[in-house]
């Protein structure tokens, strides 16, 4: 290699390594065997592009340039962008947030069991197969009757999420009739969920009785007519009216309903398969109550409070689910078998009695700010050990949320670890964290980045507080 040397733009882009010498040089033989050789030469090529930019940007003539540090510059680069690439894969996270159904985390994470039979159903299984006579079997039958025996239901069937439950139902038992809705259950439910969007995509007719606060139910019963087909009440899971508001009670509609010969359908959104109202989640409807009052059909989310995996439940009558499963869309909604293996493992736990001990959204949900607090004060003795003396670590009170659009108001009270640091402001301390080789996701309160362990498994504090201490270290 020559002396440094000034060159023009020109000849020091000539400088430049090719996609080939740079695919040979040693420092790019582990990118090979990490990302093929196609991705890597796309990767390479992306690197050259991106320095030769600099490099214009930079009016390069002015500085010293060769060959050698040209290649350094490429393979830095090079660094980066394999780190962008293997990023934007689907990664493991840490959700320091206290969202508990995190819905751009992954909702609910799965439970060890539910994860074991995950694993287990990854390869060969008997999903449509009946051991015993070697012949066919029906999908997800197990899984269906634990779930309906939960929901205190004749029989169940399990899609791919509630929404394509509640579309189902729509579809199969609304399609060219009028469904009615009252006009306080006409919800959005995480941007592209809209009542009244889906009614219509059915095929059904939305029929709209009442105000956005008070429901009558003599206002259901003016709506019926000769081309009703179903009553539909629906769970305004994130959002709450309060004051000056009325609806009939589910046992009356349907009433109602039955009277009239028609179905009652409840959309549940979340739905609790245990009573939740110890921890403080009275209002979340429980499945098995749903049914009891008389609802024909209920459906519910997989990954919610139920506390498994993406998927929707339909829940009620036999000759109704029935339908439902042999509808020709069954077959473009039906769910995967990992899914029914989640959510055997998941229903097991319930049936056991001890999903509050098994399933982490249960447990965290259960979390007492006692133990909260508990758990934060040994985390931030030890962070205050390990952490850089600049930083600033404290308890404070706060609240985490439900999320997954369950129980909106509520508020969980838990003890939050809250980091300053004198020089680092709490936006890049955020961002360190998130950066990391498993990123932790936390929040930023009043120019603080604030941790609640609510919704770190206790097996993840250590890899947290190494994460931390090197992000405020
Ligand atoms: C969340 C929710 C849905 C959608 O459920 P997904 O499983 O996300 O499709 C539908 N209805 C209600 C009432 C909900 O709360």
């Amino acid at each position: 290699m020559g002396k440094p040397r000034r060159a023009g733009t020109a000849s020091v882009f000539r400088m430049l390594p090719s996609t080939d010498e740079l695919l040979q040089l040693p420092e790019t033989a582990k990118f090979a065997e990490e990302f093929g050789h196609r991705r890597l030469a796309q990767l390479a090529r992306q690197s050259i592009d991106a320095v030769r930019q600099e490099l214009a940007e930079a009016s390069a003539a002015s500085g010293d340039v060769t060959k050698d540090t040209l290649r350094d510059a490429v393979l830095e680069q090079l660094k980066r962008v394999a780190d962008v690439s293997r990023s934007s894969g689907i990664r493991k996270v840490i959700n320091a947030t206290g969202v508990v159904v995190h819905t751009n985390l992954g909702r609910a994470p799965l439970s060890d069991d539910a994860i074991a039979a995950v694993t287990r159903a990854a390869g060969y299984c008997n999903l449509e197969y009946d051991i015993s006579t070697g012949g066919r079997g029906k999908r997800g039958a197990n899984v269906e009757s634990v779930l309906a025996e939960l929901a205190g239901a004749e029989d169940a069937v399990v899609v791919n999420n509630c929404a394509a439950a509640a579309f189902l139902v729509l579809s199969v038992f609304a399609k060219d009739g009028e469904t009615i809705v009252s006009r306080g259950e006409l919800v959005e439910i995480g941007g592209d969920f809209r009542v009244p969007d889906v009614l219509t995509q059915s095929g059904s007719r939305l029929k709209e009785v009442g105000t956005t606060n008070r429901t009558k139910l003599s206002d259901y019963a003016k709506a019926v007519n000769e081309n009703t087909k179903l009553v539909m009440r629906v769970h305004p899971s994130n959002y709450r009216i309060i004051g000056f508001t009325e609806k009939p009670s589910l046992k009356e509609l349907a009433e109602l309903a039955h009277k009239n010969n028609l179905l009652v359908y409840e959309d549940a959104g979340s739905g609790a398969i245990v009573d939740l109202a110890r921890f403080g989640l009275g209002e979340e409807p429980m499945i098995s109550r749903a049914i009891v009052d008389g609802a024909d059909i209920v459906t519910f989310s997989g990954d919610k409070l139920l506390g498994s995996t993406q998927a929707g439940i339909a829940v009620g009558r036999r000759d109704l689910i029935k339908r439902l499963r042999t509808h020709s869309l069954y077959r473009t909604l039906r769910a995967d078998k990992l899914v029914y293996a989640a959510l055997e493992a998941t229903a097991a736990a319930y049936i056991r009695e001890t999903a509050e001990r098994d399933i982490p959204v249960l447990r965290m949900l259960s979390s007492t700010r006692d133990e909260l607090e508990s758990r934060a004060g040994s985390f931030v003795a030890r962070l205050r050990d390990a952490g850089s003396e600049n930083a600033t670590i404290e308890l404070i009170d706060g609240d985490s949320v439900v999320g997954g659009g369950s129980a909106p108001g509520m508020r969980l009270g838990t003890v939050l670890i809250a980091i300053s640091h004198a020089s680092v402001r709490a936006e890049v301390i955020e961002l360190k964290l998130r950066m990391s080789d498993t990123p932790v996701v936390a929040r930023i309160e009043n120019d603080r980045v604030v941790v609640d362990l609510r919704t770190v498994d206790e097996g993840e504090e250590d890899l947290l507080l190494r994460t931390i201490a090197a992000a405020i270290g």
